[in-house]
């Protein structure tokens, strides 16, 4: 379905019905009684929180998991009623935030149980809570050898309701021995707390790249980010998944051709003169610069879709405006389409690409796309 785009210099598109196609394949594959988690931190990917949010709710999400109290709130104002969590640590005048606007918050050691249950008292309320231990990430989370105690702990304190147990990977995509290690930590102290006769409601570990390497660890909640955006995460490990197939980006970005110049050989383009033309070339310039997030370390390396074609990037990517050569390309036109990430014709640029020309990851990539470019969305119940 066509959507009017003529208007803008650069914007991306958010295929909502790609969207919900992916969660429903995740879903299919992690059965019902397996909830998910859909996280959404940092603007859902780059995608909008609010779009994005509305249409999980509609597609079969159990729960959000959020970086930060404005994030949860925006999602409240979405839709009341979802579960939410938030995957980083509240900082002390949090709590009471948390608290009022029902947030499950993560604890990682006594004290913040301590400070949580002293916020819900004070309001006469109770805050679901999940523990998080550290198995080998070295972040957030009580070290595993810890746990079990701090679980104790925390059903002692009122106010304090304890829903759920977590732990996180720290190098799933590229290194299965330690991977199976951080597993093994955490399958202990799930058998101590049951040995103890406690038990808690959601048990989860696996991000996007847990689900697609170690699906024997699913427990019962997953917590996928970038796969539910039909990215898969890179890695030395090869993924032999069938959960892999079936998941579309939903998410292309795209610019337009603002003026095409015929340049000689031996001159140079763009800051620093990083590149100087071998030959006789044809150059067009886009619409897009590293103002509207396109990263500036891809410069002299990128590729964007023109006509249906890979063309490369010259030189210094700027913030509006960046350069293509168009030499082999019969016929370019003013202000026609560019495709930095997405399809046209044959061919296809992925996010992972551009990570990989920017020497980051395809994460950096969505979030990087800055607050300028217009998401338009198409597909799902937004259309
Ligand atoms: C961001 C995050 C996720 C999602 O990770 P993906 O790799 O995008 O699937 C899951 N769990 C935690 C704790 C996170 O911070």
């Amino acid at each position: 379905m066509p959507i009017v785009k003529k208007r803008y210099r650069c914007w991306a598109e958010i295929d909502l019905t790609a969207l919900r196609e992916n969660l429903l394949w995740l879903r299919h594959r992690v059965g019902n009684q397996v909830k998910i988690m859909t996280v959404v931190k940092a603007d859902a990917y780059g995608h909008g929180l609010k779009q994005i949010a509305a249409l999980l709710m509609q597609s079969g999400t159990d729960i959000f998991g959020v970086a930060n109290m404005a994030e949860a709130q925006t999602i409240r104002s979405v839709g009341k009623g979802w579960p939410i969590l938030m995957l980083g640590a509240c900082l002390p005048e949090e709590i009471e935030w948390a608290v009022k606007d029902e947030v499950m918050v993560t604890i990682s050691s006594l004290e913040e149980a301590q400070r949580s249950s002293h916020a819900a008292r004070r309001l006469g309320k109770t805050l679901s809570v999940h523990v998080k231990t550290d198995t080998g990430m070295g972040r957030l989370g009580i070290r595993a050898e810890e746990a079990l105690t701090l679980v104790k702990e925390i059903t002692a304190l009122e106010g304090l309701s304890l829903a759920g147990l977590y732990t996180h990977y720290a190098s799933v995509e590229d290194d299965p021995d330690f991977s199976h290690q951080q597993a093994d930590r955490f399958n202990r102290l799930l058998s101590q707390i049951k040995a103890e006769g406690l038990s808690i409601p959601m048990i989860h570990a696996n991000n996007s790249g847990a689900l697609l390497h170690g699906e024997n660890t699913v427990y019962n909640l997953v917590r996928p980010g970038l796969m539910v955006y039909g990215i898969l995460p890179p890695g030395k490990r090869g993924i032999n998944s069938s959960l892999q197939h079936n998941l579309r980006p939903t998410l292309s970005w795209k610019c337009r051709v603002s003026l095409v110049k015929n340049m000689p050989r031996g001159v140079s383009l763009s800051y620093g003169r990083t590149f100087v033309t071998p030959r006789p070339m044809r150059v067009a310039t886009l619409t897009a610069g590293y103002g509207d997030g396109y990263l500036r370390s891809t410069s002299n390396r990128a590729e964007v879709l023109i006509g249906g074609r890979r063309c490369r990037l010259l030189g210094r990517i700027t913030m509006d405006q960046m350069l293509a050569d168009v030499s082999d390309l019969e016929q370019v036109t003013c202000g026609e389409e560019a495709v930095l990430i997405g399809e046209q014709g044959p061919n296809r640029i992925t996010a992972s690409e551009v990570a990989q020309w920017a020497g980051t990851i395809p994460w950096e990539v969505l979030v990087a796309i800055t607050y300028r470019v217009p998401r338009l969305y198409r597909g799902g119940h937004a259309s």
